[in-house]
């Protein structure tokens, strides 16, 4: 008999973390369900306070003479799914953190909304005359507008949030051309009864036979009872996109709603078009730029039925359907998949456990999988799905690596080669436009030599070293320190340094080489503003320059059909970041790179400037061969015992005392080893590396320091993590806090 609840009290305090019993009245035992919201009794004022219940049991934990009883039952509160509380457990137990914070990931915001009017935009006059007005748009260079224009030409009325948002189309340019009678803002109640869609459906196009394998396999597997995972591998242009919308359809027709995860950065509006053709208004988009409000709105929308397909980042897969078949995720290797606040999860994970509770097939699509991914596939645990050719024609371009070690000798001491400023010189004669692109990420304080490309590394962990003040090099992993080195150890040259040339001086240095050049630049001091991004892209997209600097935000999403050069200006800056995935970090951009040369009908070129032309992510990017590069790399990661062959949990430890933070640092490290199973032999024993001050060893006045364990078994590291939070709950420690990481993506 059913007679007592956990329940969660919803305030954000960590101490209330945990489930608190009560007894449920007799008037609710019928109806008292898991996720509900309730007001309970709480502390010692019996203060009425909302909670979610976690659990319903039989068996009284506590005194049952003392124990206090629900208050009542919150109708039309935000009624929580089974399967939501179910997940943030999962998330819970799997990355840390507090169920409070797990169940703030997972529930929407509450918001007490009223419904938010919803607008549309539509084309207010004729086709004919649609057109004419666009040919005028265009000759007067009004961009936005003539987007706008040349959508609803195609699509007859969308959503005002889509062409505000990822149309970049502003209200005042809607406005004047609804003062100019040429469009009209329609305003609906709300989206229960949308207009009918006068659209023409999008011509389904016949797929190919590699992506009717694809499909197939999926849906037999899903329709058998067998829903999988499946790694769908194929380069840019190979048709995955329209895999996906064909896997969303099926699902769809089948009464089941899809989700569709991609990198917010990754989503262009021609994708979002794409699904918007198939699914009209029920497909719906989460993003960045919606507010609480909105957000809520559209949990919603989907909880009721009126929506079939998401699409957003991360955070999409939270959106409470009640019946997912399927779960898209594009450019599966991205890094933004991982939460960077705790819980930090990692979506791909968690949708697999999210599948496993609907009974939904996940769908993993990359051009270059991650090491995690491939590992999965190989193991059989995934099932590959390749596509092997490019649907949209062009050949691939033809990759140049320059050594930067030849290009000193030669006395050409500029940030481009030779090879670079040939070919920059050779598309500004031709009209046709070039990127280059610098690898940065955060800061790259390593040491290497420009004489030989020696880079300093830590002998234990086999990462590069990081330049500190003062000159120490420092290992993030295990602390190690070296002093500075003037003269290279393996050449004796003294060009060894570090390596520092941003965006804004290349700029500098390439308008002093070609005045005549229209150059921008795109980084993260040129993208301040919500819009600049796209505003940036969108400029370049319509020829507005001859040349696009910037860092590897500039190699995602949007296509270029006149960019026929890409260059890579010191493909090192990533290689040596010490971090384990630098290999496959560079390997991926490398490829995306390549992968923006010659899209159009000319063929393209690709320049790789760097001090290691040997080293294998290079060498492997270059000739676009992807098994050779996890062949390799996987070696690597078995070797050095990182993920996905093993597992890898930083314990993040943050201090406003210096000493304090360094102590418990030492004695958590020590209490985690203690973990360790001391039965097994030393090779399959878990490690413990650290500990040491973070990469960034002090952010606003708080002390941070980090040790990592390593085991194959990703449960011994929950073990691990159980006990530390134990361990800490015991001592009672008010200004040092915990974090954990698993399997970082990030170890900066
Ligand atoms: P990806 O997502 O792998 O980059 P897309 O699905 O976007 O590939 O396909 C690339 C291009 O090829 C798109 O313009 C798409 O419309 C087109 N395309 C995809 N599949 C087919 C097909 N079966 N027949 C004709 N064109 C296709
Ligand atoms: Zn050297
Ligand atoms: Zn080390």
């Amino acid at each position: 008999m059913a007679k007592y609840a956990d329940v969660i009290i919803n305030i954000s305090h960590e101490k209330v973390d945990r489930p608190f019993q009560y007894r449920i009245p007799s008037e609710l035992q019928e109806r008292l369900e898991v996720g509900a919201c309730v007001m309970v009794p709480f502390g010692r004022g019996n203060k009425l306070c909302r909670g979610y219940v976690t659990e319903i049991t039989g068996i009284c934990a506590y005194d049952p003479g003392k124990i206090k009883e629900i208050h009542s039952l919150v109708i039309g509160g935000v009624g929580v799914e089974d399967i939501q509380i179910r997940l943030a457990r999962w998330i819970r137990r799997s990355y840390g953190g507090t169920m409070i914070q797990a169940l703030k990931t997972v529930l929407p915001a509450k918001q007490t909304v009223k419904r938010i009017e919803h607008k549309k935009v539509r084309l207010a006059v004729t086709r004919e005359e649609g057109i004419s007005l666009l040919g005028q748009c265009q000759r007067k260079k009004q961009t936005a507008r003539a987007r706008l224009l040349q959508e609803l030409l195609q699509e007859e009325e969308l959503p005002y949030e889509l062409v505000t948002g990822k149309l970049m189309v502003s209200p005042a340019v809607i406005r004047g051309l609804e003062a100019a009678g040429a469009v009209h803002v329609e305003v609906l109640q709300s989206f229960r009864n949308p207009v009918k869609r006068q659209v023409q459906e999008e011509a389904q196009k016949s797929l190919s036979p590699e992506q009717q394998e694809a499909v197939t396999q999926v849906m037999t597997d899903y329709d058998s009872g067998n829903p999988g995972t499946y790694l769908l591998q194929g380069i840019t242009g190979s048709g995955k996109t329209e895999v996906y919308l064909r896997l969303a359809q099926e699902m769809v027709s089948r009464g089941r709603q899809v989700i569709m995860l991609i990198p917010e950065i990754a989503l262009t509006y021609q994708t979002l078009m794409r699904f918007y053709r198939r699914f009209g208004d029920r497909v719906s988009v989460l993003n960045s730029t919606l507010s609480a409000g909105e957000k809520y709105d559209q949990c919603e929308r989907a909880k009721c039925g009126e929506i079939d397909v998401i699409i957003g980042p991360r955070s999409a897969l939270f959106v409470p359907f009640p019946k997912v078949g399927l779960i898209l995720m594009d450019e599966e290797h991205e890094a933004s998949y991982k939460s960077e606040s705790t819980p930090k999860y990692h979506a791909r994970e968690t949708a697999r456990y999210l599948a496993s509770l609907h009974g939904a097939s996940v769908v993993l699509g990359s051009a270059t999988p991650s090491m995690e991914a491939a590992y999965q596939a190989e193991k059989g645990v995934y099932r590959r799905l390749l596509l092997t050719k490019r649907l949209t024609g062009g050949s691939l371009p033809r990759v140049y690596t320059v050594d930067l070690r030849e290009e000193l000798k030669q006395g050409n001491r500029s940030i481009f080669s030779r090879k670079l400023q040939e070919l920059l010189a050779d598309r500004l004669q031709r009209r046709q436009q070039s990127m280059l692109f610098i690898n940065r990420r955060g800061f790259a304080g390593f040491i290497s030599c420009r004489a030989c490309g020696h880079v300093m590394k830590c002998p234990h962990c086999d990462v590069s070293l990081s330049e500190h003040k003062g000159g120490r090099l420092v290992c993030h992993y295990c602390g190690y320190e070296t002093p500075a080195v003037h003269l290279c150890p393996a050449c004796g040259s003294k060009y060894i340094s570090g390596f520092r040339a941003g965006t804004q001086q290349i700029e500098e240095r390439l308008r002093a080489m070609f005045p005549d050049m229209r150059i921008l630049r795109m980084d993260a001091d040129t993208t301040r503003t919500k819009d600049s991004y796209e505003q940036i892209l969108s400029a370049f997209a319509a020829g507005e320059a001859d040349v696009l600097v910037g860092t590897q935000m500039i190699v995602k999403g949007h296509d270029f059909p006149n960019v026929t050069l890409v260059g890579v200006l010191a493909a090192d800056l990533s290689l040596s970041v010490g971090d384990y995935r630098a290999g496959e970090r560079t390997f991926q951009l490398l490829t995306q790179a390549a992968g923006r040369a010659g899209r159009g009908s000319e063929p393209g070129e690709v320049v790789i400037q760097t001090y290691q032309p040997e080293h294998y992510a290079i060498t492997y990017a270059a000739a676009q061969d992807y098994d050779g590069f996890y062949q390799e790399e996987i070696l690597y990661r078995e070797l050095m015992g990182y993920p996905p062959v093993s597992h890898m949990l930083a314990v993040q430890i943050y201090a406003a005392s210096q000493e304090e933070g360094s102590r418990l640092a030492g004695q958590l490290a020590e209490q985690a080893g203690s973990y360790a199973d001391q039965e097994k032999p030393l090779n399959q024993r878990m490690m413990i590396v650290g500990p040491a001050p973070a990469g960034i060893g002090k952010v606003n006045d708080i002390y941070r320091f980090v040790f990592y364990v390593k085991d194959r078994s990703y449960e011994e590291l929950i073990r691990v993590k159980d006990g530390l939070e134990a361990w800490m709950g015991e001592q009672q420690r008010g200004r040092v806090s915990l974090q954990f990481d698993f399997d970082p993506m990030n170890t900066l």
